[in-house]
């Protein structure tokens, strides 16, 4: 008989286990509790949605709708997709659910994974997590700010240090015509020595000839007209006003006119946030304002403002910093014989009531054994059960980082820790 062959994760996608979840959690916990003070609730999205959604939402020409999507067809037929990213999902929920009756403006922070088909390369997943917010409804660049605040904050808080918000503004439907005209001006004469990639976005979205990263077109692009100086006075206000309020709020940022991220959708600010811990070249995070996504995607007239951060990148980062915490138990109890077993579950069972960790030893096992493992548990205390202490009432106890000892009366025992700790 052959044995039975072992299954492996697929490429690109990973178990997260202990410790490192409980680096996970501390990202998460600290996001909700962070957010929440900002005003943000949670907003929990299908990871399947109807592929339309995504072409629709983030843009039929973007890399990620051309090939990086994990689409399929269900048993039904339809089209559906694997989530790439969180806004579409966002913005398709704010939509169906009405949610611009609600008092404006709306915001949401999401977290989950994400779906990409990319080729793995190291700390890049097919499946990975991100943590994002949203807000609908406000047009004002108080917004922007106000995120981008909430976001130091919470990289600050999870330890990342040298921060740089790298902020633009790419125009809105208004301004950003007149902008792609002179680009394609000032491009025209080149054409045939940029990369092919950008002699397909000089046809197709010429803004994303900014953020090539072949040289030749970096080179190119030396003297390009800035976007900056092409907005109109509304888009000029908006950015002005942004930039104050970041200063004031000690946002640390650098304008950078080549920023136009990879998305269709964004209108007016775009942002990444670099840090040093990270290698400057890459962005933690990335966002923006999407004024017309809302009513693209069938909704009312809604401006809103979001951004996402991959948890990988930040976990990996926070395990060069801080060892993963492994919890310990409170107590473990090592218990002699049937019956004391099963008294301890009662005791365990009443401890653990109140979220109280207990461990048990098992019920066969001798005092030395059960003894040590309690050591490798790390428990804190260790309540020892035998014939003599179920007679007299009274368990003893020890402290096994200093040795201490003592009794404890079966009725005192959920009181046990209050005064211990
Ligand atoms: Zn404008
Ligand atoms: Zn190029």
């Amino acid at each position: 008989m052959s044995s039975p062959e072992r299954q492996k994760a697929l490429k690109g996608m990973k178990d997260v286990l202990p410790p490192d979840i409980y680096l996970w959690q501390k990202v998460e916990r600290t996001a909700s509790e962070l957010f929440s003070a900002y005003g943000f609730r949670e907003m929990r999205t299908p990871v399947a949605e109807a592929t339309a959604v995504f072409s629709r939402g983030i843009g039929e020409g973007t890399d990620i709708v051309e090939k990086e999507m994990y689409t399929f067809e269900d048993k039904g037929g339809r089209s559906i997709t694997l989530r790439p990213e969180g806004t579409a999902s966002a913005v398709r929920c704010f939509v169906e659910n009405q949610l611009h009756t609600l008092p404006s403006p709306q915001k949401y922070y999401y977290l989950g994974p994400m779906f990409r088909y990319e080729r793995p390369q190291s700390g890049r997943y097919r499946q990975f997590y991100q943590i994002g917010a949203e807000v609908f409804g406000s047009a004002a660049p108080a917004v922007d700010a106000e995120v981008m605040s909430m976001l130091r904050h919470f990289l600050m808080r999870l330890g990342l240090g040298s921060l740089n918000f790298q902020v633009n503004s790419i125009g809105c439907e208004e301004c950003r015509p007149g902008y792609k005209q002179a680009l394609l001006a000032y491009f025209a004469p080149v054409t045939g020595d940029l990369c092919p990639d950008c002699q397909r976005r000089y046809l197709h979205n010429p803004l994303r000839i900014l953020d090539c990263k072949v040289r030749r077109c970096i080179e190119l692009r030396k003297d390009a007209p800035r976007v900056t100086e092409h907005l109109c006075t509304g888009c000029e206000a908006h950015f002005r006003k942004l930039l104050d309020l970041l200063k004031l709020l000690n946002v640390p940022y650098t304008v950078n006119h080549e920023m136009v991220r990879g998305l269709d959708y964004y209108t007016r600010t775009t942002f990444e946030v670099t840090s040093e811990d990270l290698g400057a070249q890459n962005a933690v995070t990335a966002g923006g304002r999407y004024d017309n996504l809302v009513r693209n995607c069938g909704g009312p007239d809604t401006p809103a403002f979001g951004f996402a951060t991959g948890i990988e990148r930040i976990v990996d980062l926070l395990k060069q910093t801080l060892l993963p915490p492994e919890p310990a138990p409170a107590i473990f109890i090592a218990a002699l014989g049937e019956q004391a077993h099963d008294a301890a579950m009662v005791i365990a069972d009443g401890l653990r009531e109140e979220h109280i960790w207990v461990e048990l030893g098992e019920p066969a096992a001798s005092l030395k054994s059960q003894m040590r493992k309690a050591d490798r548990l790390s428990s804190e205390y260790v309540f020892i059960l035998g014939d003599d202490e179920l007679n007299s009432g009274l368990i003893s106890w020890k402290r096994l980082s200093d040795g201490t000892a003592g009794k404890v009366s079966r009725a005192d025992v959920g009181s046990f820790l209050s005064g211990r700790r």
